[in-house]
């Protein structure tokens, strides 16, 4: 037999776990028929939410004795959720998908059979149409996938997704990534394996809203490029190096002028607002540098990913061991 881990990272998702339930269910139930080699298991994260998501987790676990979850002591980020997800994953094969339904279950027989027989080492959704998707935000999205295949040597593929059927060998690899700053995008990508595509529409979220700001995305872009880019620091020495030719062109012509045509150096305004420029410069290159430094300092403290309040095994003893009430 094989087992499947379903991994679902969820941050206030009280309104969508049942959907999601049924729809895994039932998609897995079918799954168990047509291969019958597989076994499957549910690990859910709750990553800190402040709605009733780990209640309804307490209630699934009752029912279902495949449903494992890990309850995080705050809100450490979906990719701290992954993260734990992936560590705690007993399977030969994992899945990690979101729990809004975004990530439609009825992909996974698709998936499980390009990675059934070895020919590839992951299946994944792309998502082709960003359909639901404000167009400032398309755009900003695409531009960053463009941006970032220019100057990370690790390709990121536009629209692909967190949506990934992975072999125990892969997910092994992308635990060996111990680090702190999790880019997941990359990681995916950097870690390589032979990945399947699978194309598809964009499918809107079945209810409750999305965690993610216009600002946060702008932000977790941000980290994704310093993650897997030095280019911004090349482009900081870069603009040192131009603006030294530059002034040493203008050293050479204000010499020639004052002792060829014996004019006086003039220019008040002119030295204010290079002053302005060459600090503004200075400053923006410092800035570059401090990110790459902030995102090292992080690393070397080794904080651990996430904490870790209640499991599933946890709630269990408990509950068995919570003397009768009279
Ligand atoms: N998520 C999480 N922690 C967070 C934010 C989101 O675990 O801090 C989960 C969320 O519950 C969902 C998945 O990550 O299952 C994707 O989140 P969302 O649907 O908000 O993002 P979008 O689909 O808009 O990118
Ligand atoms: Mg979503």
């Amino acid at each position: 037999m094989k087992l499947v881990s379903i991994v679902v990272p969820c941050y206030n998702e009280e309104e969508v776990l049942p959907l999601f339930y049924d729809e895994i269910t039932k998609v897995t139930d079918s799954m168990k028929s047509q291969f019958n080699e597989l076994d499957f298991e549910f690990l859910f994260i709750d990553d800190g939410s402040k709605d009733r998501t780990l209640e309804q987790f307490h209630s699934l676990s009752d029912k279902d004795s495949r449903v494992r979850f890990i309850s995080f002591s705050r809100n450490f980020g979906k990719e701290a959720g992954m993260f734990a997800g992936l560590k705690n994953a007993k399977g030969d094969f994992v899945v990690v998908m979101d729990a809004d339904l975004q990530h439609p279950p009825s992909f996974l027989p698709q998936m499980y059979e390009a990675v059934r027989n070895g020919d590839y080492d992951c299946a994944t959704t792309r998502r082709v149409s960003r359909k639901g998707e404000s167009k400032i935000r398309s755009w900003f999205a695409h531009k960053f996938y463009k941006i970032m295949n220019k100057i990370s040597q690790t390709e990121i593929v536009d629209g692909a997704q967190d949506f990934r059927f992975m072999t125990r060998q892969m997910v092994d690899s992308i635990l060996g990534m111990t680090e702190y700053n999790r880019f997941s995008k990359g990681i995916f990508s950097w870690v390589g394996f032979r990945v399947k595509y699978i194309e598809y529409e964009n499918v809107e979220r079945a209810a409750g809203t999305t965690a993610w700001s216009f600002k946060g995305l702008c932000k977790y872009s941000l980290e994704g490029i310093i993650a897997f880019s030095t280019a911004p620091l090349a482009i900081s020495s870069l603009l040192g190096i131009i603006s030294c030719l530059i002034a040493f062109i203008l050293i050479i012509i204000t010499i020639v002028k004052t002792l060829a045509f014996g004019e006086s150096v003039q220019g008040f305004p002119t030295i204010i607002c290079v002053i302005f420029l060459m600090s503004g410069l200075q400053l923006f290159c410092t800035g570059i540098l401090g990110q790459y430094l902030a995102k090292t300092y992080l690393e070397t403290k080794s904080r651990p990913i996430y904490i870790a309040r209640e499991t599933e095994e946890i709630y269990k003893s408990k509950k068995n061991n919570k003397p009768e009430q009279s």
